[in-house]
C-alpha cells in the first residue's frame, strides 16, 4: 500500500512540475506555477523520506527497511531551507543571475555526490549502472565547477582569463575524460584511482570551460550549465529508479537546452562556440573607444516632458540601469500620466536586456505594467518607424548600432533595438560610461539622440512632475 502512495506522490510531483513549467511561461501565472511545482516537490520529498524502502543487504532474502537516518536528513533539510529562503529574500534583482548560478552549482554538486556515494557503496555494479554513475559524476562536476566560476565572474570576484592554446587544452582534457571513463566502465581498472582522476579532470574542465567566456556571453553559459545539472539529476533518477527525479531532471535539461538555443539566437552566438568554450573572450574596451565620437547633446527635463506630451506613441526601452535604480514603479507612473494625456506607451524588450533572461519582464510585471504593453524585439522594431519618442532607461549594449554596423565590434551580429528609426531618441543614464560589454555607444552621438543624465528613478520622478504641468 505504501508503495502505491509513494508512486502516486511521484506522479503528483511530475504532473505539478510539468504544469508549473507551463505556467512559468507567462508572467501572470509564473508565481503560481513556481509554487505549484515546489509543492509537488515537497510532497515527493516527504513521501520518499517516510515511504521509500530498500533492501538492507545483498541477496533477495535481505529484509526490506525504511530510511532511518532522520536526524541527518532533517538537519540537512532545515539548513538548506533556511539558507535558501534567506538568500532568495535578501537577493537584489540585479544579483539574481549570481544566485541562479550558485544554486545551479549546488544541483551539480548533488549529482556529483550521488555518483560518489553510489560508487563507494559498490564499485562494480555492472556496466550499465557504472556508466550512469560515471556520466552523472562527470556532468554534475562540470556543472558544479563551471557554475562556481560563473558566479565568481558575475559577482566580479573572478576576472575573465583567456589561456593561450586554451581550446586545445580543453579538448585534451575532454579526451582524457572520455578515455578514462571508457577504462573504468569497461572494467580495465579495479582501483578507484581512475574514477577520482575523472572527477579531477571534470572539475578542471568545468573551470577552464567557463573561465575565458566574456561577460556579454554569460547568460548562454549559465543556461547551458543549468541544462547540464538537469541531465546529471536525471542520471541520479535513473540510478535510484526514482520517476520524479528523472522527470524533473529531464525537464530542467530540456528547458535549459531550449533556453540556451534561444539565447544563442538572441546574441547571435553559435552553440558550437559555446560548447568549446571559445567565444566572448576578454572584456572589451576596444571598438569605437578610440574613435572621435564628436559631441553629444543634452536635453532638459522640461523639453523631454513637452516632447513626450505631444507625441502619439512613446516607446520605453528598459535596460539594466532601470533595475539598478529600482525605477520600475515610477516608470509605470510615467506611463499612466502619458496615457491620461492620450499618448500611447509601449515597452521595447530586448531578450538580453538586464542581466538574465526575462529580467525586464519580471521587473515591469513587479510594477503591474500590463503584459500586452511589452513588445518583443521584432515587434518593437516593426513599430519603431511610427514611434515619435523613444525613451531609453538605463539600456546601452542592446541599442548599440555597432552591433549592426561595425564588424570589428565584439557585439557585431547581435540583434538590437533599432531606436534610430523613431523620430527622437532620449537616453537616460548617469554618465557616458559604457555598458556591460565595455564598449562605447555611437548612438549617443547621433543627430537624433539627446542625453538626459541622472539616476533613472530621480529623473523619472521629476519627469512625472514636469508632465503634470504641461
Ligand atoms: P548595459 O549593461 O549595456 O547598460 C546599462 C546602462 O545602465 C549603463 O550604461 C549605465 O550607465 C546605466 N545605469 C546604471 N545604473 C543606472 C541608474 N541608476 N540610472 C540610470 N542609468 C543607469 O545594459 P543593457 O540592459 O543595455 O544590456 C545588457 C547587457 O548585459 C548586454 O551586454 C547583455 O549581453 C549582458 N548580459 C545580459 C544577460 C541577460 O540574460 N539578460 C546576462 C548577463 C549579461 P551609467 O553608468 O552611465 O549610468
Amino acid at each position: 500500500m505504501s508503495n502505491v502512495i509513494l508512486l502516486l506522490s511521484y506522479l503528483f510531483g511530475s504532473i505539478t512540475f510539468i504544469m508549473g513549467l507551463k505556467m512559468l511561461s507567462h508572467p501572470d501565472s509564473a508565481r503560481k506555477g513556481n509554487l505549484l511545482a515546489a509543492a509537488g516537490m515537497v510532497v515527493a520529498i516527504f513521501a520518499t523520506i517516510f515511504l521509500y524502502t530498500h533492501k538492507a543487504g545483498p541477496g533477495k532474502w535481505a529484509p526490506t527497511v525504511h530510511l532511518h537516518n532522520y536526524a541527518w536528513i532533517f538537519a540537512a533539510l532545515i539548513i538548506g531551507t533556511v539558507v535558501g529562503t534567506m538568500a532568495a529574500k535578501k537577493v537584489q534583482m540585479t544579483s539574481m543571475p549570481e544566485m541562479v548560478s550558485i544554486f545551479n552549482g549546488m544541483g551539480g554538486a548533488c549529482a556529483m555526490l550521488i555518483s560518489l556515494v553510489e560508487y563507494h557503496r559498490d564499485p562494480h555494479p555492472g556496466t550499465g549502472i557504472l556508466l550512469v554513475i560515471v556520466l552523472g559524476m562527470i556532468i554534475g562536476t562540470i556543472s558544479f565547477a563551471g557554475s562556481v566560476i560563473a558566479w565568481g565572474k558575475l559577482s566580479g570576484k573572478v576576472k575573465d582569463k583567456t589561456i593561450p592554446g586554451g581550446q586545445i587544452f580543453n579538448f585534451l582534457i575532454f579526451g582524457g575524460i572520455i578515455v578514462l571513463s571508457a577504462m573504468v566502465v569497461g572494467g580495465y581498472s579495479q582501483t578507484p584511482t581512475l574514477f577520482y582522476c575523472i572527477l579531477v579532470l571534470a572539475a578542471l574542465y568545468g573551470v577552464l570551460f567557463v573561465m575565458p567566456i566574456g561577460g556579454a556571453d554569460m547568460p548562454v553559459v549559465i543556461s547551458l550549465l543549468n541544462s547540464f545539472t538537469g541531465v546529471a539529476a536525471a542520471f541520479g533518477g535513473f540510478l535510484y529508479s526514482n520517476p520524479v527525479m528523472l522527470t524533473g531532471g529531464i525537464l530542467v535539461g530540456s528547458a535549459g537546452t531550449i533556453l540556451t538555443i534561444l539565447m544563442c539566437k538572441a546574441m547571435n552566438r553559435s552553440l558550437k562556440n559555446v560548447l568549446i568554450g571559445s567565444f566572448g573572450g576578454q572584456k572589451v574596451g576596444v571598438s569605437g573607444a578610440a574613435k572621435d565620437q564628436g559631441n553629444y547633446k543634452e536635453i532638459s527635463l522640461n523639453d523631454t516632458a513637452v516632447l513626450m506630451a505631444y507625441a502619439q506613441r512613446v516607446m520605453i526601452i528598459p535596460g539594466y540601469g532601470l533595475a539598478v535604480a529600482q525605477a520600475q514603479h515610477t516608470c509605470h507612473e510615467l506611463e499612466k500620466v502619458l496615457n491620461e494625456k492620450g499618448v500611447e506607451v509601449v515597452y521595447g524588450i530586448h531578450p538580453v536586456a538586464g542581466r538574465m533572461p526575462g529580467h525586464m519582464n519580471v521587473l515591469l510585471a513587479e510594477a503591474d505594467v500590463p503584459y500586452e504593453k511589452l513588445l518583443e524585439m521584432e515587434d518593437a522594431n516593426d513599430q519603431m518607424g511610427s514611434t515619435n519618442v523613444v525613451l531609453i532607461l538605463g539600456a546601452n549594449d542592446v541599442v548599440n548600432p555597432a552591433a549592426k554596423e561595425d564588424p570589428a565590434s565584439p557585439i557585431y551580429g547581435m540583434p538590437i533595438l533599432e531606436v534610430e528609426k523613431a523620430d527622437h531618441v532620449i537616453v537616460n543614464k548617469r554618465s557616458m560610461k559604457p555598458g556591460y560589454a565595455g564598449i562605447e555607444n555611437e548612438l549617443f552621438f547621433r543627430p537624433k539622440s539627446s542625453m538626459l543624465f541622472g539616476d533613472a528613478k530621480k529623473v523619472l520622478q521629476n519627469l512625472v512632475s514636469e508632465l503634470k504641468n504641461v
